[in-house]
C-alpha cells in the first residue's frame, strides 16, 4: 500500500504561547484580518493576546467578528470582501472550529473569485497565509485541510478540501478553554474522540495515523471520568487544568488523524442533524458513533476490537453506554426526518472512507437505533 502523511502546520502549544511567539506573525504578512466569533474570544483572553502580539510586532489588523456557529457560505464571502477591501495579506482565525473553518474559506476567497455554485468543487489556487488560535478542544481544524460550511443548496454541511488551507501556524493554549461551558466541553471532546476513532475505521488509516489516533483515544479515556463527574455535579470548575490540557492534545491529535484519513459515515450522518435540528457537531457524532461501531463489530470484529481495546472498552455496546452517559437525554426523531437524513447521507463523499460501508438500510437503522 502506498500512502502519504502530510501535515505542514507548525503547532505551538502551552501557556502564553502566542505572546512568547509573537515574532511568527511577522513571517506571515504586514496586515492581518482577525476572523472570529461574536463574543468568546473577547472574554477568554485569546483576542486580547493576539492583539497584544500584533501591536508588539507593529502589525496592522482589521477585525471580522461575525462568524456564527456552523458558518454559512455568505459569511465566508463577506469575510473575504472585508479582507480584500482592507488590504489584509494574512488571516488570523481565533475561536472554535467555526471561525477556523471560516478563516480558511476567507483565505481562499480573498485571492480568487470562486462562483458560489462551484465553491466545493473548485480547483483551488493559493490562499492567504494563516495563523490559528483554537479555543475549543475540539475540532482539530487547526491542523486539517478542510473548511466545512453550511450548504443550503444541498441542505447539509459541505467541505472545501485542499492542502492549500493548512494554516502556517497554530497556537494551542488550553487556558482559553477554561470558561467553556460543560456542554460545549463535552460535545467538543466527543468530536475529538470521534475523529480518532473514525480515522482508525477509515480505508485511509495507516501505521502513522493509527499511532496518532491511539494516543488521542487514550487521552480522551483519561479525561472521561472527570467529564462524567463534572456532569453529575453540574460544576464546570470540576474540570481541572490538567484535563483541559489533555483535551487540547486529544483534539490536535484527532485533527492530525482526519487530515490523513478523512471522516466516515458518522460525520456524514451528523451533518443533517446539525443542519436540520441544530444539534451541535460533536454531540451529533457522539449520538451516532456507538451504533456505527456496532455495525463495525459485526462486519469486522478484528478492527472494532482493536479500536475498543485501545479505549479499554469491551464492546461497542460499552462505547455507546459511555457516550450516552455523557450526552444525557436524546432528541426525538420522526421517521420522516430519518428518511430524509438517510437520503442526504447516502450522497456524502465520506461514505467511501468506511472500511465497513453501510448501505441505505443500515444507515437508516443506525439513525433509528441511535434515537431510540
Ligand atoms: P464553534 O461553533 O466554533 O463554537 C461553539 C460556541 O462556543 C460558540 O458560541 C463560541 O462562541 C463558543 N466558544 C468557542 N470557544 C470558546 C471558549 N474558549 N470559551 C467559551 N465559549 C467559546 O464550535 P466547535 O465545536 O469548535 O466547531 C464546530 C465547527 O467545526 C462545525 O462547523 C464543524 O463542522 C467544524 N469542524 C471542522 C473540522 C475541520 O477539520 N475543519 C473538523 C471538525 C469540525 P463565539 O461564537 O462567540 O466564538
Ligand atoms: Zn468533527
Amino acid at each position: 500500500m502506498i500512502y502519504r502523511f502530510y501535515m505542514p502546520t507548525k503547532v505551538i502549544l502551552g501557556r502564553n504561547c502566542i505572546i512568547e511567539n509573537s515574532g511568527l506573525f511577522k513571517t506571515l504578512g504586514k496586515k492581518a484580518i482577525i476572523v472570529t466569533g461574536k463574543g468568546s474570544a473577547k472574554k477568554n483572553g485569546s483576542g486580547a493576546d493576539v492583539r497584544k502580539a500584533l501591536e508588539a510586532e507593529g502589525i496592522e489588523y482589521v477585525v471580522y467578528d461575525k462568524v456564527m456557529s456552523n458558518p454559512t457560505i455568505a459569511c465566508a464571502y463577506e469575510g473575504a470582501s472585508v479582507a480584500r477591501d482592507s488590504g489584509a495579506d494574512f488571516v488570523i482565525a481565533v475561536g472554535g472550529g467555526s471561525p477556523m473553518d471560516a478563516g480558511k474559506a476567507i483565505a481562499l476567497l480573498a485571492v480568487q473569485d470562486i462562483p458560489e455554485e462551484q465553491l466545493f468543487s473548485w480547483n483551488y489556487g493559493r490562499a492567504l497565509p494563516m495563523a490559528f488560535v483554537a479555543t475549543t478542544s475540539g475540532t482539530g481544524s487547526e491542523v486539517t485541510p478542510y473548511a466545512i460550511l453550511t450548504n443550503d443548496r444541498e441542505q447539509t454541511k459541505s467541505n472545501m478540501a485542499t492542502d492549500r488551507i493548512f494554516p502556517e501556524v497554530s497556537f494551542l493554549d488550553y487556558a482559553y478553554t477554561e470558561g467553556l461551558s460543560l456542554t460545549a466541553t463535552i460535545n467538543t471532546a466527543i468530536d475529538a474522540l470521534s475523529h480518532s476513532v473514525e480515522g482508525m475505521l477509515s480505508v485511509k488509516a495507516s501505521v502513522i495515523s493509527d499511532a496518532l489516533a491511539s494516543s488521542g483515544i487514550k487521552l480522551f479515556m483519561e479525561c472521561e471520568g472527570e467529564l462524567g463527574r463534572a456532569l453529575e455535579s453540574g460544576s464546570i470548575s470540576a474540570i481541572s487544568a490538567q484535563t483541559r490540557e489533555k483535551l487540547m492534545h486529544c483534539s490536535v491529535l484527532g485533527g492530525m488523524v482526519i487530515a490523513q484519513t478523512g471522516t466516515t459515515v458518522v460525520h456524514a450522518m451528523g451533518y443533517p442533524l446539525t443542519y436540520f435540528r441544530k444539534i451541535d457537531h460533536g454531540r451529533a457524532n457522539g449520538l451516532l458513533l456507538g451504533e456505527y461501531m456496532k455495525l463495525v463489530e459485526a462486519g469486522n470484529p478484528e478492527l472494532a476490537g482493536r479500536v475498543l481495546g485501545i479505549a479499554g472498552i469491551a464492546s461497542a455496546e460499552g462505547l455507546k453506554s459511555m457516550l450516552d452517559r455523557l450526552l444525557g437525554d436524546k432528541e426525538k426523531m420522526e421517521p420522516v426526518e430519518i428518511g430524509s437524513f438517510t437520503d442526504i447521507t447516502m450522497k456524502a463523499k465520506n461514505l467511501a472512507n468506511c472500511v465497513v460501508r453501510p448501505d441505505m438500510v443500515e444507515v437508516k437503522g443506525i439513525y433509528e437505533a441511535s434515537f431510540r
